[in-house]
């Protein structure tokens, strides 16, 4: 049975019809894309898996459990946003201890749990820089880190490689598919890059106007575009 079950989901603002019937399985620990142009939907599915969206139909299953019931804080599904909005005065073990600190864990646990996910993502030795002090790519595994470190079962990212410039781009495609495969957890990307979505996703599905027209591997994909 699929990790994430996406089933009917619909979702307005105002008159505006943003998702129409969405259905999407997403496996355990698969690498998964949200393909299509602006304005097709991808940020509004996004929302509603984390819970910043409430729709107006459908049904969500996470693990078997209902997702929608939940409230975001609740629900084992972080999101990683394009700005990374990591604090530019914190170290990077700060920003990555903030959240578990905040959840009231012990000093301790924070610590091992910060070395842990610094080894996960490729960052030691920089645990005392700040962001600035940093390359995009790195910054980028900051945030990941951070989106990780409370151990999430689905990982929710936006546009992830947007900020980075287009050099460093496509080294990142890999470098993302192989930190996912390390993390071992769901990944769910919106992109609207067609050579993105191809050279990272184990499966894409591509969305316009609020439907999802076709789900297939990359391999499918360039047979049969
Ligand atoms: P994408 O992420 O693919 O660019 P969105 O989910 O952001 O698409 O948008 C889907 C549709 O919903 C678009 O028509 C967009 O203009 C509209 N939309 C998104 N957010 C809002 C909002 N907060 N208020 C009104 N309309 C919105
Ligand atoms: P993206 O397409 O990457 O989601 P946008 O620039 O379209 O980014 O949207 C940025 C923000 O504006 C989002 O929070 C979205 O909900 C909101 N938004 C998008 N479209 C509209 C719209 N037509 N009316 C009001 N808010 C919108």
């Amino acid at each position: 049975t699929p990790l994430l079950k996406i089933r009917g989901l619909s979702a307005s603002y105002g008159a505006v019809r943003a998702l129409r019937g969405v259905d999407l399985d997403v496996a355990d620990n698969e690498f998964f894309a949200l393909l299509g142009p602006s304005g097709c939907g991808k940020s509004t599915l996004l929302r509603s898996l984390a819970g910043f969206e409430d729709p107006s139909d459908g049904t969500v299953t996470l693990g078997g459990a209902d997702l929608l019931a939940l409230p975001a804080h609740k629900r084992p599904v972080n999101m990683m946003f394009q700005s990374y909005a990591l604090f530019p005065h914190l170290s990077v073990e700060k920003n990555i201890g903030y959240g578990p600190s905040r959840a009231g864990l012990a000093k301790s646990e924070v610590a091992a749990r910060v070395a842990e996910v610094i080894r996960t993502v490729g960052l030691e030795g920089l645990g005392g820089r700040r962001p600035s002090q940093l390359s995009g790519g790195q910054r980028q595994r900051v945030a990941l880190a951070r989106a990780i470190v409370n151990q999430p079962r689905l990982l929710l990212l936006d546009e992830p490689l947007s900020a980075l410039d287009r050099n460093v781009r496509a080294q990142m495609q890999l470098e993302l598919k192989r930190l996912q495969h390390e993390v071992g957890i769901a990944f769910v990307v919106v992109t609207h890059d067609q050579e993105e979505a191809l050279s990272m996703a184990d499966r894409v599905a591509v969305m316009n106007d609020g439907e999802v027209l076709q789900v297939a591997s990359p391999e499918e994909l360039y047979r049969n575009p």
